[in-house]
């Protein structure tokens, strides 16, 4: 009997195995006719100045929403399309649709100071798609705002060395970089120096917390602190209540992102978000 149940829990788990792939398969092949049929769509979730008292900028996210399976989490769907090389023409769409979008919402358009674009590290080092997403601001360098883009700390750590040669190429057209997730990927201080950044965004892992965790306090000031000797802008992320954003002014962060200051909306819902006031 014992033999029959360690058979019958191999097989059980052989199931699962194959119904992993199986989904993984159907994913990916579902993400591939997406990137055909352009199947994703765009939403901007606005930052708050702590310092200007404005809205200053809006970072660009992704969506796609599945036939079958609804909206599928850019967490799930990004780094499939990383490794089997569909970020590439992604990100030439992301590109290109928020830019024709703000061209046709002046009123978003004028409001924003930046737009923060996500960028993989694929893509950051690949010299063909990096021209064509320089041609793409090109074409709209008349009336946008300026972009930063973001870059995760194990991606600007990956080999230090393309990264630092692609990020210059990118600085020497206007583009400024920030770090994204700050805080996850242990890198140390002197390398990340080496980088020509303006802006780090500490991971909402450590914002969730405050001000009632102090391992986290700690650690946010530690940040902030660092932040302010290396001249780096900060943009605290996932801010989901007033006592956060509290603690954050008072700690001297720059700026604010979180569903306490707005949830990413499709362009058309920006305009009257960057119309509201936020007080902290
Ligand atoms: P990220 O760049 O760190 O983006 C922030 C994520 O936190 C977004 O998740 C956003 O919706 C979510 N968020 C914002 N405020 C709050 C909050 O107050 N509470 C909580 N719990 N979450 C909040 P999203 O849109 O699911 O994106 C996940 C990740 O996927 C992004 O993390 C980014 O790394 C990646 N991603 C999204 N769009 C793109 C893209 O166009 N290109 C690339 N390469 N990556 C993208
Ligand atoms: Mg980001
Ligand atoms: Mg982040
Ligand atoms: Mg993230």
């Amino acid at each position: 009997a014992a033999k029959k149940q360690g058979r019958d829990r191999h097989l059980l788990f052989h199931d699962q195995l194959r119904q992993n792939l199986l989904e993984r398969l159907s994913l990916l092949e579902d993400l591939r006719s997406a990137c055909v049929e352009q199947a994703f769509t765009l939403v901007y979730q606005p930052q708050w100045s702590l310092k200007q008292k404005c809205w200053i900028g809006a970072e660009v996210l992704l969506r796609w929403h599945h036939p079958e399976r609804g909206p599928v989490s850019p967490e799930l769907f990004i780094p499939l399309a990383e490794r089997e090389g569909l970020i590439e023409s992604i990100t030439e769409f992301v590109f290109e649709r928020a830019l024709y979008e703000l061209s046709n919402h002046p009123e978003a358009n004028t409001a924003l100071d930046n737009l923060s674009l996500n960028l993989s590290y694929p893509v950051l080092t690949n010299e063909t798609v990096m021209n064509r997403l320089f041609a793409t601001l090109t074409a709209h360098d008349k009336n946008r705002p300026n972009i930063i883009m973001e870059i995760t700390e194990t991606a600007a750590m990956e080999n230090l060395n393309d990264t630092l040669g692609a990020m210059k190429q990118w600085q020497s057209r206007g583009v400024t970089f920030s770090i994204d997730d700050f805080g996850t990927g242990y890198s140390s201080l002197a390398r990340l120096k080496q980088l020509p950044l303006t802006e780090l965004k500490i991971d909402r892992s450590f914002i969730q917390d405050i001000p009632g965790d102090s391992n986290d306090v700690v650690l946010t000031r530690a940040i902030l602190a660092m932040a302010q000797t290396l001249s780096l802008s900060v943009v605290a992320e996932g801010v989901e209540t007033e006592e956060q954003a509290q603690f954050l002014q008072s700690h001297g962060c720059d700026v604010l992102q979180g569903y306490w200051l707005g949830h990413p909306v499709p362009i058309e819902q920006l305009k009257t978000v960057l119309a509201k006031d936020v007080s902290v």
